[in-house]
């Protein structure tokens, strides 16, 4: 029997889109007449392709969803989230700078899912390495979020509990 995780968490920047949000595009953001999401210099800004079906699929599967990311663009983190139709995915979002340990042990107090039944998905090697050792299943991500890169995660997550 396959165990799916009672908590999934994704980072931001890289991980649900390719660009640091507090660097790279200029918010305010919105929705411009065609439909796109533009900043305030009218850019084009754009999620990693596959990143609302990976969200449906897991809302499909019954596992919540959750936000831990270090920006310091809240708000621009927060309007994004809004405008590409994702924020009703997210349980909880954890959104400020510091370690992700304290954005882990704030998801851990709100929703009381056990680090061992989560998963979390990042591109940062220092991130992983700090949640990791909380006893949560960390997947480093190379080229953002993809529907293989959640089967990947979520074989993972169930390897490590039939190991266990
Ligand atoms: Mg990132």
């Amino acid at each position: 029997m396959t165990r799916f995780p009672k908590l999934a968490v994704f980072d931001l920047d890289y991980t649900l889109w390719p660009f640091w949000v507090d660097t790279h595009v200029d918010p305010p953001f919105h929705k411009s007449s065609d439909g796109t999401v533009r900043d305030r210099r009218g850019q084009n800004i754009r999620l990693y392709p596959e990143v609302p079906e990976v969200l449906e699929q897991l809302h499909g599967l019954g596992v919540p969803v959750a936000a831990a990311s270090r920006t310091g663009e809240i708000a621009g983190a927060n309007q994004l989230l809004e405008l590409f139709g994702l924020a009703r995915y997210f349980v909880h979002k954890e959104i400020y700078p510091g370690s992700k340990v304290t954005h882990f042990e704030r998801l851990q107090q709100k929703t009381g899912v056990p680090f061992s039944q989560m998963v979390f998905f990042d591109d940062e090697k220092r991130n992983i390495v700090d949640v990791g050792k909380l006893g949560v299943t960390c997947i480093h991500i190379q080229n953002g979020m993809s529907l293989q890169t959640l089967t990947q995660g979520l074989e993972t997550f169930a390897n490590a509990q039939a190991g266990s």
